[in-house]
């Protein structure tokens, strides 16, 4: 048990004493799932646009997990057929979020705070009048914008208009493995992507485990953790494997309205660069550096890179 549940236990404070034991009869940890990104209309070596999103769909439909597709509007959405692939998203009971027009950097002194914000107010307008629309914005690159005072005139605007941040938890480099797997397909639309598939599960799974430890040395107990995908082929192929894996590992899936009604969402880390995974970020607001595991957690999948270049192992003689 939490050393504080003991603590709680002995003291016999009937609130702590209920909030212990019912936190460890859930004990599983829960997972929110995000897509970033879409929907794309671009072509892709397999897959039409539409297919990649009903293979997306027809995955979180086969888990019954109701997933939030962070939309940037100039992918696809400000076209009829791009929003009716919008549209499939929230008539299946997904909510939808804002990702800007066309995905600027806010972080880049060639983007003003001004365009910025004129972004998500016109993506804002597309969505409009769907179902599962929210007010949550999600910062392109995860980059909530440099200096501070940028930043800072970020966060007022955002408050003063109801917008809440659409934090990640559990920040993962799928874009990467996605471009690699383009890269194979385009040279040969059949070539085998096993070796891939496994590289991508491994890759979630480590992150998985890095981000839920961090979480238990800032905050000192399990999160519910958000996570980041993109609308891309690698999900479309993958998703239902990503899906099957976090459920046979006892994780369970909860929708983003639900993990962002924990507290730790809520909060505003002060560090001069804030960005990234919140857990990442509060990491640096409180001066941890750089801690044990941190390098897997920031290097953009060159180390699942590195493993497929190298092809499988020799088998063992
Ligand atoms: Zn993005």
């Amino acid at each position: 048990m939490n050393p504080l549940c003991t603590l709680a236990l002995a003291a016999a404070r009937a609130t702590l004493v209920a909030a212990c034991l019912s936190g460890s009869a859930q004990a599983a940890p829960r997972i929110a799932l995000t897509m970033d990104d879409g929907p794309h209309l671009r072509a892709t070596p397999r897959l039409s646009p539409l297919a990649r999103n009903e293979a997306l769909l027809a995955a979180l439909r086969k888990h019954q997990v109701q997933a939030t597709l962070f939309v940037t509007c100039g992918n696809g959405a400000d076209r009829p057929d791009g929003l009716a692939l919008v549209k499939a998203w929230s008539d299946a009971g997904h909510l939808l979020g804002n990702h800007t027009m066309t995905h600027p950097d806010l972080n880049s002194p060639q983007v003003s705070l001004e365009q910025y914000q004129d972004e998500i107010e016109r993506c804002q307008q597309i969505l409009a009048g769907q179902p599962g629309l929210q007010r949550w914005f999600r910062f392109t690159f995860l980059r909530e914008g440099k200096p501070e005072a940028r930043r800072d005139g970020m966060r007022a605007w955002m408050k003063a208009r109801g917008w809440r941040n659409a934090y990640v938890s559990l920040d993962t480099s799928d874009w990467r493995l996605d471009a690699y797997l383009e890269e194979r397909l385009a040279r040969d639309p059949a070539a085998d992507v096993g070796d891939i598939r496994r590289a991508y599960l491994d890759h979630l799974w480590q992150r998985a485990q890095a981000y839920q430890q961090l979480a238990m040395r800032l905050q000192g107990r399990e999160i519910p953790q958000v996570l980041l995908m993109h609308h891309n082929l690698l999900n479309a192929l993958f998703l239902d494997d990503a899906i099957a894996m976090f459920k046979a590992r006892g994780w369970g899936f909860v929708s983003a309205a639900e993990a962002y009604e924990d507290p730790v969402y809520q909060l505003q880390p002060i560090s001069p660069v804030a960005g990234q995974s919140l857990l990442l970020s509060m990491a640096r607001s409180l001066g941890l550096g750089r801690f044990e595991g941190w390098s897997r957690l920031v290097d953009d999948g060159d180390f699942e890179i590195e493993q497929l270049e190298k092809g499988p192992a020799p088998a063992p003689r």
